[in-house]
């Protein structure tokens, strides 16, 4: 009766993750979507503990399991309040590090429990299968988990990048061995030394695949990372046999893949150009190799207040810059204000804007701006061009023509939001410096676009304060 009881409690939790995934696909769904996952994480969890037997014993070891839990949870709770909408990613990497730890660790613990057996019983027959599955487990739970912890230093600074010649064709070779070991391993479980060997050359493979990649490609990398941490879970769900387990480490495993996939569309880059290609890696290089653009031309808060009062449209352009300043309830009070005034407001979203996918609709959700007001990149193209002013806040890269023009450049072929088609063109920021990829910026210095320099939010104050005396 217990078991039929646990087995729905797992199908119940089965579909929150399934819906819930849906549901994150749309910001008005989204934090709803993330607690209907979160709540079947729960079921499955306290089900597992209080319902799970083996050969009529439960688990037990309560103590040990609700420490942990507590730890956890504490942990969890305050890392995700404290944490800054611009360090999500390097949030998101470290716990996506911790799931590949887990499998690393069933993997070791579960071929002990199998190396005792063999040795107990003498019998090496009929372990083919799981043997495949730990080793597998182990391999992608070591990557995932030693390529986040690099992903995660590189992101937050405390991991500078490092390439040597040959790296990559080391690395494959690397790959390479570790596979083969493992594979020998299957054929043989009684050499279980050979178990920590490959252990170690996948933490090393996990160091060396993420150490040369360039900055701006880690929210790539940790995605493809998140779905090595899926096919590791799934691994451990085919291992116990349990079908939560398995359903999760899919979805994580699909949901990644396809993030990883959309994320390098919207980039226009091969996965093998993010892997092998250090873009954004080598700021000082890139910066350094600039031409000499001219002159920019620079506005006043009371210009830019009054041809944003006076025009029909607006269009604004919300960059990692904002949310740098934490900018976006006064960039919506902005808004408001230029509506009260008869103009039509909206935003112009670049899918890679800011420092991970999504990241500008869930600032500007959080200021409640409307869903419906963001339009995305190839629906705001069409609109430039019936556009009076737009306003870029905290945007270079997204914005930047060299993406169309310059063959040259590091982001040729990246689709960007062509904001130079509108009347007039106003760039928020706090200097003349690069954005993300280290790139000069021809924008700056074309004829209809003027400079507004100062701090995101504190523009965006006085910018609101001039306009309401317009
Ligand atoms: P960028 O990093 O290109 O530019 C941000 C700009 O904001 C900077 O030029 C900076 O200029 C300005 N800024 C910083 N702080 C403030 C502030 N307080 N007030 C006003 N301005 C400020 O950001 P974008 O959003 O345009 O582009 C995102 C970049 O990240 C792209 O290169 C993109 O490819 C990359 N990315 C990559 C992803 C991936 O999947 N690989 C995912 C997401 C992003 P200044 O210092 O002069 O103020």
């Amino acid at each position: 009766m217990e078991l039929n009881i646990l087995t729905l409690c797992y199908l119940i939790a089965s579909v929150t993750f399934i819906v819930g995934l849906k549901m994150l696909s749309n910001p008005a769904s989204a934090r709803k979507g993330n607690l209907v996952a979160a709540v079947g994480m729960a079921i499955a969890i306290f089900a597992t503990i209080f319902l799970y037997e083996e050969e009529g014993k439960k688990l037990g070891n309560y103590l040990w399991i609700f420490g942990g839990l507590l730890i956890g949870t504490i942990v969890g709770t305050l890392a995700a309040k404290k944490v800054k909408m611009t360090a999500m990613p390097e949030m998101v990497s470290l716990f996506n590090g911790m799931g590949g730890a887990c499998a690393m660790l069933i993997s070791l613990i579960e071929f002990n429990h199998l190396a005792h057996q063999i040795q107990e019983t003498g019998n090496e027959d009929g372990h083919t299968g799981k043997v495949i599955i730990i080793v597998l487990g182990l391999i992608i739970g070591s990557v995932s988990f030693a390529g986040s912890m690099i992903a995660w230093g590189k992101l937050n600074g405390k991991v500078k990048d490092f390439s040597f010649t040959g790296q990559n064709i080391l690395n494959l070779v690397l790959l390479a061995v570790t596979l083969g070991l493992g594979a020998y391993l299957v054929y043989n479980p009684a050499q279980s030394f050979l178990l920590y060997i490959i252990l170690s050359m996948s933490l090393l493979y996990g160091v060396l695949f993420v150490f040369p990649i360039g900055g701006a490609d880690m929210p790539v990398v940790i995605s493809l990372l998140n779905s090595f941490t899926g096919v590791a879970a799934a691994c451990g769900g085919f291992l116990y046999d349990n079908k939560v387990m398995l359903t999760g480490g899919i979805l994580v495993g699909a949901a990644g893949t396809l993030l990883t996939i959309l994320m390098c569309k919207a980039m226009n880059r091969s996965l093998k150009n993010v892997l092998i290609g250090s873009f954004g890696g080598n700021k000082t290089v890139a910066a350094s190799g600039s031409k000499d653009q001219g002159a920019y031309k620079e506005i006043s808060l009371a210009d830019s207040a009054m041809i944003m009062s006076y025009a029909n449209k607006v269009i604004i352009v919300p960059g990692y810059g904002l949310a740098v300043a934490q900018a976006q309830h006064i960039c919506h009070e902005l808004e408001k204000i230029l509506e009260e005034k008869g103009v039509e407001v909206t935003y112009a979203i670049h899918p890679v804007a800011g420092r991970m996918p999504g990241h500008m609709n869930v600032l500007l959700a959080e200021a409640d701006v409307s869903y419906d007001k963001l339009k995305e990149m190839e629906q705001a193209n069409d609109e430039f061009k019936t556009t009076d002013v737009v306003l870029i806040l905290g945007a270079n890269d997204v914005v930047n023509p060299a993406a169309k023009n310059d063959p040259a450049s590091p982001i040729y072929g990246m689709p960007i939001l062509e904001v130079e088609l509108a009347k007039n063109v106003i760039v928020n920021k706090r200097s003349m410096k690069p954005g993300y990829a280290g790139i000069e910026n021809d924008l700056f210095f074309q004829p209809k676009t003027s400079m507004l320099f100062g701090d995101a939010k504190k523009v965006l104050q006085d910018l609101v304060a001039e306009i309401k005396n317009v």
